[in-house]
């Protein structure tokens, strides 16, 4: 098998799915988009319970909630021109192709990704790069979509190319899944393809679960590191997968040996049909408490919410440090005991 399984009914073909809950998967399968990919696929039959419920589609993504909003983190209202969103002064997301390689159940974007989505025509490209470059204060430039290691070498290395020549741009960051899910597109030609001089590319790579780091995926991380590319990744807390600390306590350190910082964990986004794969802010926080003092720095990510509505990413961990009257302060140590810290006024 090497191609990537797009159905319901190809997904029971392999044996990822019982063939007779087919026919009830499709209402999901006509609201989101599915696709596994031959490497995930591996996985999955492999016996990862943890690859399938984050790639196999299930009637509770029918399911929706009281809060749940097609644009979850309010990419729509700070879209300025097609393909840019601009919701804080100095960055901007531009969003090249909105299909991924594999279609996540939990996808804060599910409405907008898919084969079905719209990607950015080469006016609309142009366009997008000419009002990044006429924002001078725009230091970083983040690819997302979708996601951009789709993109031919050359497509991606032209677009690459041409936001790092902009002067005011000397980051530009690509958000991908495709190390850990199709490692095999980590090609020379690929890693190549997101250097460019002018500005430092960085590549943030989303993953959640140590099955993610299969020894293809480890040598396509490496390939990238080798290369002089700096690594950071995001990880969506998500109930069942990996809202534990042993899990998370395994993912962080795998990914450290893999040269990689473990930048951001999310809350998961309130995207709709997505209940089943997400946790209380009251579990996150416990979580988290917890990996510290467990964990060293180096492996600590920065639990983050989004705030609906597109407010932006707010650290979402309970406070460490809290007013104790009278300029005073209460400090928490990793092991829960509470220390006083004097009035700042009075410390020399
Ligand atoms: C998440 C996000 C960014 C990047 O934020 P960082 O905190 O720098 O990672 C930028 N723009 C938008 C619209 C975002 O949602
Ligand atoms: S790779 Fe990212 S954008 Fe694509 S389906 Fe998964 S979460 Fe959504």
């Amino acid at each position: 098998m090497s191609t990537t399984l797009r159905s319901v009914q190809a997904l029971a073909r392999e044996g990822l799915l019982d063939p007779k809950v087919v026919a009830e998967l499709a209402p999901v399968e006509a609201r989101y988009a599915v696709a596994v990919t031959a490497h995930i696929a591996e996985g999955i039959s492999g016996g990862s319970e943890a690859l399938r419920r984050q790639f196999v589609p299930t009637r509770a993504e029918l399911r929706l909630v009281d809060g749940e909003r097609a644009d979850p983190i309010g990419d729509d209202v700070h879209e300025v021109v097609p393909g840019v969103v601009h919701r804080y002064p100095d960055r901007v997301l531009l969003k090249p192709v909105h299909v991924c390689p594999v279609y996540c159940r939990f996808c804060f974007r599910r409405e907008s990704v898919g084969p079905k989505g719209l990607s950015l025509d080469t006016g609309q490209l142009d366009r997008a790069v000419a009002w990044i470059a006429a924002q001078d204060g725009i230091f970083e430039v983040i690819l997302t979509g979708g996601d951009p290691l789709v993109l031919s070498p050359s497509r991606l290395g032209a677009l690459v190319a041409r936001l790092s020549a902009i002067p005011h741009v000397g980051v530009v960051r690509v958000h991908t899944r495709v190390p850990v899910v199709a490692p095999q597109r980590v090609t020379p030609d690929l890693v190549s393809a997101l250097q460019a001089d002018g500005a430092a590319t960085w590549v943030a790579v989303h993953t959640n679960h140590p099955d993610e780091l299969t020894p293809p995926a480890r040598s396509a991380l490496a390939r990238l590191v080798d290369a002089g590319l700096p690594l950071v990744s995001q990880t969506v807390l998500l109930k069942g997968i990996n809202d534990d600390v042993d899990t998370l306590t395994t993912l962080f350190r795998q990914l450290v040996r893999c040269r990689v910082k473990p930048y951001y964990l999310h809350h998961g986004d309130l995207a709709p049909g997505t209940a089943h794969l997400r946790t209380s802010l009251e579990r996150g926080r416990a979580l988290v408490a917890r990996l510290r003092g467990r964990l060293s720095g180096l492996c600590q990510p920065t639990y983050v919410l989004d705030i609906p509505g597109g407010h932006g990413k707010v650290p979402a961990a309970a406070a460490w440090v809290e007013s104790a009257g009278e300029g005073g302060w209460t400090v928490r140590d990793w092991q829960g005991q509470v220390h006083a810290y004097p009035p700042t006024s009075k410390v020399p």
